[in-house]
């Protein structure tokens, strides 16, 4: 099997497993590499940053909002956020956290570290090889921003760009996260940006469960250096790692979760609404969610700002 295929299948399993069928195929014997599993793989949409392969239906009902939120028009946005902002919403009211039922995070069973600092995480990461994802790294990319932030936003990990330069979320996927921090009338040097492996995976394939629960206590220690007040987990993979791996994005987006003293918000990746625009207003919406509960406002320009087309 080639890394593509193999790549295909996975994410293929993933799809299923978030929809909860993991159970279903093993106690049934139902073989999941069968060829009218693949057909049903080719015929769906990949979704990259839900991490999911997704039937035209489902599509369907994840570019639509849900309808039970309660979301009213926003007043306007500036030129430069309108793309975000197409079918923008105002919370009204910011939902109380949900517990989380699913099973255990990759969190499971961290240490914390007594007095821990950021420049000590640094040291311990060293130049890093406890993971395959060493190999074929350029540079470790730790993270960037706020070191006392009251949000953190969490990707999977590091692509090309971020690669090269060693800055989280810095190619076309990070400017539309820093058009969204702006959106919020914050600027990146107000949040902290990281991913859960510091590592670029080759061909930016998923990362390994492995790969990720090794990397991910540097994670947790950041978070506990940071004390942040909200994460946003940016797709499927951050808000698997972090609450669990029955958790699909498209469907806890929105909602708030606690983890480890904070409240977490999963929602869409930068780069999935590179390729499904209409999905920005969905992420709009939540992180407006965000903002009600760190008590931000919409900046002047943007509530003066005619509202798009
Ligand atoms: S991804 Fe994380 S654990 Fe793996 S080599 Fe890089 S820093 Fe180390």
């Amino acid at each position: 099997m080639t890394s593509e295929e193999q790549s295909r299948v996975e994410a293929w399993l993933r799809y299923f497993s978030d929809l909860g069928f993991s159970e279903t195929y093993r106690n049934r014997g139902f073989n999941p590499l069968s060829y009218d599993a693949m057909r049903l793989a080719d015929n769906a949409s990949y979704d990259h940053s839900a991490d999911e392969w997704r039937p035209p239906e489902v599509m369907a009902r994840v570019a639509a909002p849900e309808p039970s939120r309660d979301f009213t028009t926003a007043a306007g946005a500036s030129s430069a956020l309108s793309p975000l902002i197409a079918a923008g919403s105002s919370a009204t009211a910011s939902p109380a956290p949900l517990p989380i039922l699913q099973s255990a995070s990759l969190f499971e069973g961290s240490n914390r570290v007594e007095d821990d600092s950021m420049d000590k995480i640094r040291e311990t990461i060293g130049d890093c090889t406890r993971c395959r994802l060493h190999e074929k790294r350029n540079k470790i990319v730790f993270g960037v921003g706020d070191t006392k932030a009251q949000l953190v936003f969490i990707g999977e990990g590091p692509g090309r760009d971020e690669d090269v330069q060693g800055e989280p979320f810095v190619g076309r996927a990070g400017k539309l996260l820093t058009q969204m921090i702006e959106a919020m009338g914050l600027r990146r040097e107000n949040v902290y940006i990281c991913n859960v492996v510091k590592c670029r995976p080759p061909e930016n394939r998923t990362p390994e469960k492995d790969e990720m629960k090794i990397c991910s206590q540097f994670l947790l220690r950041q978070l506990g250096v940071i004390k942040p007040k909200a994460i946003v987990c940016l797709g499927n993979v951050a808000a698997q790692a972090l609450l669990g791996p029955t958790t699909g994005v498209s469907r806890t987006r929105g909602r708030w979760f606690d983890f480890a003293g904070s409240r977490l918000m999963p929602t869409y990746h930068p780069a999935y609404l590179l390729r499904n625009p209409a999905a920005k207003s969905i992420v709009w919406a939540d992180l407006q969610l965000v903002m009600a509960f760190l008590g931000l406002q919409l900046s002047r320009s943007a509530k003066r700002a005619q509202p798009p087309a």
